[in-house]
Formats: C-alpha cells, structure tokens, sequence
C-alpha cells in the first residue's frame, strides 16, 4: 500500500515538472508554424526583405518578380545565417509588401525561423493604410488582425508572429489612437506582442497610455525606432515601466551611438528590456532591380566585438540576442490584473 502510494506521488510530481517545464519554454509563431521559444537562438528582431511604397491604393503583388526578389535577398539572408542569426523578424506590414509566400520560401531555403505580422501601419500620414480601414472601429480592425491570426493570413494558412502598426512621430490622431487601441484588444485575444513603428517618446507615451487604459502590461510593447529618442532619460523611464526598447537602425556608422545608448540602459540595470536590428534589407519593386539591398551583419561583425571590448560579459550578449527576443515574441497575453 504505502510502495502504490509513493508511486503515486512520484507520478504526480513528475507530471508537475512537465507541466512547469512545458510553462517555462512559450512559443513563437513563425511562418512555417510555432517554434518552441528556446530554439530561436540569435535573433534579429526587426529587418525587411521586401518593401513596396508605392501606397495602399496601388498596392500589387503582381509589381513584383517573386524569383527576382529571392535571387536579389538570398545571399543576404544566408549569410546572416552563416553569422549566426536563427530567427529573423521581417516588420513589412500588409499594405507595404507584406507576402508571407515569399518568407516562407526563404525560411524553407535558408533554415531561418522568419516572423511576420498582422496589423497597419499609419505612420506617414496614413499612405499605407487601405481605404476601408479609416471608418472600421477599433473592435472592427482587431477583428481582422485577430481572423489572420486564428485562420492565416489570406488563403496562405501562414500565421502572423507578432502586430505591426506604425504612427506618425507627433502626438497620436484620432485614427492612430484607434490603431493602438485595434492592437491592444488583438493582444488581449491572440497574445501577439505589439511592435509599433514609433520614433520620439511623446508618440510612444502617449500609446504606452492608451495600453494602459485597455488592460495591457507594457511588456507586451515594442517601441520600435526607439534610437530616435534623442533624451535617454525617455528611453530608461518606458524601459523601467516595462516596454520593449528596440534599437534597430545599426550599421557600419553609428555602432559607437548604439554602444553608448545600450551602455546608458546596462547602468540602469534595464538590459533585459533590451532590443537589437538592423532595419536593413530590402527589395524595393519600384527601383530598378530591386535597388540598394543593405546586408544584415553589422551586429555579427561590429558591435558583438564591440560589446567583448567593452566588458560585457557572454551573458549579457547572450540576454541582447537570444533571451530579450524570446521573451518580447513569445505567444502570452500580457493583461493587467
Ligand atoms: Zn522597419
């Protein structure tokens, strides 16, 4: 009797450490399906592979060679792949050349976990945003974003990562006030982090507002451009109350200004808040060849040395690359109790 009863017990707990281990691990939702949060390794949290500004009103997929695009990128991708990146966060919304077709093709070719979003993008006074959208209501756009989450985004089966929405730098309109609304009430829904393309603070307190009022924890926020925030002061305070820092315009020239900001953050102990990109890429169907396409290795060849000549420690890199990404995309509604 007692050997059943302790057999019993060893069973139970067993199955407690499974069901805390199976909390611990999340998942990320890539374009070939969910990925366990612990394999996404390096991840670089905000690049582009294709970008067409052509405007909402003209918008086509049919404006672009998909074999055009993909002999154009591949070589980049796979040599960020050979510098160690393994999940890539493509931030293009719906609207602006968002084709999930084209990521899935690349994921399958390069092994990369690529990431694409649902969501609209209202910076630029609104080009990219369709016609239709600006009479929805809030509830009526996060009814879009949260069908493309739960049945794939158009006849694709392809499942959006995270909610990309972008506002202008200046106090938030009307209608971009109802987008980060759109996006909370998503959030609550789907557990899909917010990345909002937003530049200075006053655009991004004024959304951390608005979350606050909906119900949800700024942990699930990406200040996206953040580096445009010229008083770090700004960037400390939204990091200390728990949103996402992204700094994501590095390149070959302003390694060191990216290096002092994050320095600024690692005194404030606000390094796990942390995030690290490019927003390089891309092919743009309007320019010839696609035009200019800026390579994704800044981060492998320049500031990982730097971060080593600066003391910090494998840790702390291994925090800015693999764990701050994980925690930010993780699927998990973030609700304020
Ligand atoms: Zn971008």
């Amino acid at each position: 009797m007692k050997i059943k009863l302790s057999l019993i017990l060893l069973f139970a707990l067993l199955l407690l450490c499974q069901c805390n281990a199976d909390r611990k691990k999340g998942i990320i939702m890539t374009v070939n399906g969910p990925v366990s949060t612990d394999k996404m390794g390096i991840c670089l949290t905000h690049e582009h592979i294709l970008v067409d500004f052509i405007g909402a009103d003209n918008i086509s997929d049919s404006s672009y060679d998909r074999s055009a695009v993909i002999h154009k990128a591949l070589p980049y991708l796979k040599q960020a792949k050979e510098l160690g990146c393994r999940t890539f966060v493509e931030c293009t919304p719906a609207y602006l050349g968002r084709d999930p077709l084209i990521l899935k093709s690349f994921s399958d070719s390069t092994g990369l976990n690529i990431i694409t979003n649902t969501g609209y993008y209202g910076a630029n006074n609104n080009k990219f945003i369709p016609a239709f959208a600006f009479n929805e209501s809030a509830e009526q756009l996060a009814q879009i974003w949260i069908s493309e989450w739960e049945q794939g985004i158009g006849d694709t089966r392809i499942k959006p990562g995270f909610i990309k929405i972008g506002v202008n730098s200046d106090s938030l309109s009307e209608f971009h006030k109802k987008l980060i609304t759109a996006a909370a009430l998503t959030h609550l829904k789907t557990g899909l982090t917010i990345a909002s393309h937003t530049g200075p603070a006053v655009p991004a307190f004024e959304q951390l507002e608005i979350l606050e009022k909906e119900g949800v924890v700024f942990d699930a926020f990406i200040w996206v451009h953040a580096q445009a925030e010229k008083d770090l002061f700004r960037l400390v305070e939204a990091a200390g109350k728990g949103a996402w820092i992204s700094l994501d315009g590095l390149n070959d020239n302003n390694v060191e200004e990216f290096l002092s900001i994050i320095k600024t953050l690692r005194e404030k102990k606000l390094l796990h808040k942390v995030l690290l990109s490019h927003d390089a890429g891309w092919y743009d169907p309007e320019k010839e060849n696609g035009g200019e396409f800026r390579g994704y290795t800044t981060l492998f060849e320049k500031l990982i040395p730097a971060f080593r000549k600066e003391q910090f420690s494998e840790k702390e890199i291994e925090q800015l690359l693999v764990i701050n990404p994980a925690r930010a995309f993780e699927i998990k509604v973030r609700r304020r109790l």
